[in-house]
């Protein structure tokens, strides 16, 4: 197609937008990479995607890139349709895990490589190579070989060399996987700066769940082909949508069981447990916008809910308090994590808990091992997640819990 694609969008729309996205590979169609992906990225927006291996990440970034074409739905790269433009028409660059710098060329030549290809004037080069390698703070290290670098200094030629050709968007596929941690949560806040600097879109893929949380301005979590919720990071931790979302960033609790009662004017729901023990969770308004569509409205008494709440919101004490939820259980294990002490407690009801107590002196009890405890934590820390109907063979018994 033309080379047309390279004009300036309208500054409104979103950079990248997919619509139904399928990729397949030749197998039938529920065992596709990709089963019909929905996004709209923000022009300037560092977007992630997220999920565990296999799930579809690479395949989508390759389908944006334009190294794989889509077997159904749409991509609109600034609001024009990319399907048969081809990867170096689209006014994008990727960055991978593996650098592939030129082992025999400086740093500065490396990164002015592309340029010189599209014959651009000596001048601008030496500007723009200068320009980006400060930005990327390699300015002394112009004239060293790749083998002379850090594997962190060597990822930032790598980015230099992509950003240095201006595209709209930038798309990274793991690009620190091979860095060791310390080196790779440095790297993090460097990306972010150096995004926030040249203020181009970035969408990164990675199946760190604590790197897209560092660096993300909204995180795309993916599981089999789709996209189980989008968010800025505080929501999908805070208020994941599914189970799995829960389960794959952070810890998480997952309780389930049947609605006791609703209060409707409170928009709370009440697994009432007996013996003091009881569970209240949000019904409305806890709900990140794509998922509240799939909810069919606020579920009665009597129907069968799961929900989720973060081992850091709960608090241990020796007798019930006088919270919203509370649950009585007995400690199993304790593990001690420097800032904080994780306790794994079953409860009264079956359900499997974590709970993570600071130690800065003002956990209320330090309980050991076969004590019993008790679990409360606030109505706003109980959320209410999307679930396939649970069968009626397997439904708890109304008021009891679902062990996890
Ligand atoms: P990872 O983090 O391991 O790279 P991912 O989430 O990026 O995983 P993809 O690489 O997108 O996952 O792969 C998704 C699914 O598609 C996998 O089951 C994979 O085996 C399959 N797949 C990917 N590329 C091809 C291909 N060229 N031919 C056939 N199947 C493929």
């Amino acid at each position: 197609m033309a080379t047309d694609t390279l004009s300036p969008p309208s500054a409104t729309g979103p950079a990248i937008t997919l619509v139904d996205v399928v990729k397949g590979f030749g197998g039938a169609t529920d065992a596709a990479a990709v089963r019909g992906v929905d996004l709209s990225i923000g022009e300037g927006e560092f977007f992630s995607l997220l999920g565990p291996s296999g799930c579809g990440k690479t395949t989508t970034l390759r389908m944006i890139a334009g190294f794989e074409e889509p077997t159904g739905g749409q991509i609109l790269l600034h609001g024009r349709d990319m399907v048969g433009v081809p990867a170096n028409k689209r006014d994008i660059n990727m960055v991978f895990q593996s650098y592939a710098l030129f082992p025999h060329l400086s740093v500065a030549d490396n990164v002015a490589f592309g340029l010189r290809r599209k014959r651009v004037p000596k001048d601008e080069i030496r500007d723009r190579v200068e320009k980006i390698l400060r930005t990327v703070e390699l300015t002394d290290k112009a004239d060293r070989r790749p083998r002379q670098l850090s594997g962190g200094q060597q990822q930032r030629v790598a980015l230099a060399r992509a950003l240095v050709n201006r595209p709209r968007a930038l798309l990274l596929d793991e690009p620190l996987g091979a860095l060791d941690l310390k080196l790779r949560q440095s790297m993090q806040l460097e990306l972010k700066r150096i995004q926030r600097e040249v203020g181009i879109t970035f969408v990164y893929v990675t199946h760190d769940q604590a790197e897209a949380l560092t660096m993300s301005d909204r995180i795309a979590v993916m599981n089999r082909g789709l996209v189980e919720q989008v968010g800025p990071p505080q929501d999908v931790y805070e208020r994941p949508a599914t189970a799995f979302v829960a389960g794959f960033i952070g810890t998480s609790n997952l309780i389930g069981g049947r609605l006791t009662s609703v209060d409707a004017q409170a928009g709370t729901g009440v697994l009432d447990l007996g013996d003091g023990q009881r569970v209240t969770v949000p019904l409305t308004g806890s709900r990140p916008a794509p998922q509240a569509d799939a909810l069919p409205g606020p579920p009665g008494a009597g129907a069968l809910v799961e929900l989720t709440v973060r081992p850091e919101k709960i608090t241990l004490t020796a007798g019930p308090a006088d919270t919203a939820s509370r649950l009585r259980g007995t400690v199993r294990e304790v593990v001690y994590l420097g800032t904080s002490t994780s306790y794994t407690v079953d409860t009264a009801m079956g359900a499997e808990m974590t709970v993570f107590q600071p130690n800065d002196g003002t956990a209320s009890v330090t309980p050991a091992r076969g004590d019993t405890v008790w679990l409360s934590w606030a109505t706003a820390h109980s959320y209410l997640l999307t679930t396939a109907p649970i069968p009626a063979a397997t439904a708890a018994a109304p008021g009891s819990l679902t062990p996890r």
